[in-house]
């Protein structure tokens, strides 16, 4: 059994910018491409010129006309980031991979708490879409986007500190829990979440059933200093009968590519 998750080729068909700082992509043709129905289900994201995969959550996705929106994060500087906001690449094909989901909600949950920054509002808004529950949103964001959730529920907009920080693990500490089981969900910088999972479990103790709490990027890295994977090089390569010599040589090729 393969344990790669399957690939699916798309066009992009239009982008509409939704803020300063989050950017629609519609991609279209994928008719082989099947939601998982997990609200916070993500795909892995290949642009053109790249190997490496990022990930984004799938917005929405219309079965009948193979359609999958994707709200992307525009920061500084990142792969998809800089792809994304490039002039003319309306008809470009990416790759997607077949999604995933986390988003796991116990029978007996009677309220959810939904916490994140601007990477997680794709996330936020189609989990407050199809789960009815009372639900509480804490979103950090550089902007406030009041529309793009869906009217219900309590939303605090918390401003965004300065040079890519976040409060809120301190938003987290100081939370007043609803009475009985419930769900918590949370997406943001990586580096925070070790220390929230741990509070939730030791201070709040949650059951590790009632909290999903997720690192969706890595801050103060700067860009990937490995931008070509050669795997797909590697094993497209073999597959099509090359030698080695002519794999690493189209590896340095895609390399030169990207410098
Ligand atoms: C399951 C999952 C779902 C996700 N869903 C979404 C989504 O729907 N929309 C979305 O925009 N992102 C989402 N993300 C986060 C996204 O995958 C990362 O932000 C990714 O690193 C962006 O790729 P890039 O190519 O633009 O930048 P990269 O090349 O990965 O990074 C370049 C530089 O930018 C910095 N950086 C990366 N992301 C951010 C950021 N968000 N803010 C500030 N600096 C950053 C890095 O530290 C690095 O220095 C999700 C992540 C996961 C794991």
């Amino acid at each position: 059994m393969s344990t790669r998750a399957e690939q699916h080729t798309a066009t992009l068909l239009r982008r509409e910018r939704l803020s300063d700082h989050l950017l629609r992509l519609v991609l279209g043709g994928l008719h082989d491409f099947a939601s998982t129905g997990v609200p916070d289900e993500w795909v892995g994201l290949v642009v053109p010129g790249q190997f490496q995969s990022r990930y984004y959550t799938v917005r929405s996705f219309d079965p009948a006309a193979g359609e999958l929106v994707l709200d992307v994060v525009v920061h500084d500087v990142g792969l998809v980031t800089e792809w994304a906001q490039l002039d003319g690449i309306e008809g470009q094909q990416v790759v997607v991979t077949d999604p995933k989901g986390s988003f796991a909600l116990p029978d007996d949950a009677g309220w959810l708490m939904l916490v994140g920054d601007l990477t997680a509002m794709p996330a936020m808004a189609r989990i407050l879409e199809r789960c009815e529950l009372p639900a509480t949103v804490w979103a950090e964001v550089p902007e406030r986007l009041p529309s793009y959730l869906p009217e219900r529920g309590e939303v605090h907009w918390l401003a965004q500190p300065g040079d890519g920080q976040s409060a809120l693990a301190e938003v987290v500490g100081d939370l007043s829990w609803p009475e009985g089981p419930g769900y918590f969900w949370m997406a943001g910088e990586s580096s925070q979440m070790r220390a929230i999972r741990k509070h939730l479990m030791r201070e709040v103790r949650l059951p590790s059933t009632h909290y999903d709490v997720m690192g969706y990027w890595r801050g103060g890295q700067g860009r990937q200093p490995r931008a070509v994977d050669p795997g797909p090089i590697w094993r497209a390569g073999k597959a099509a009968g090359k030698s080695d010599e002519q794999i690493w040589a189209d590896y340095d090729a895609a390399r030169e590519e990207q410098a």
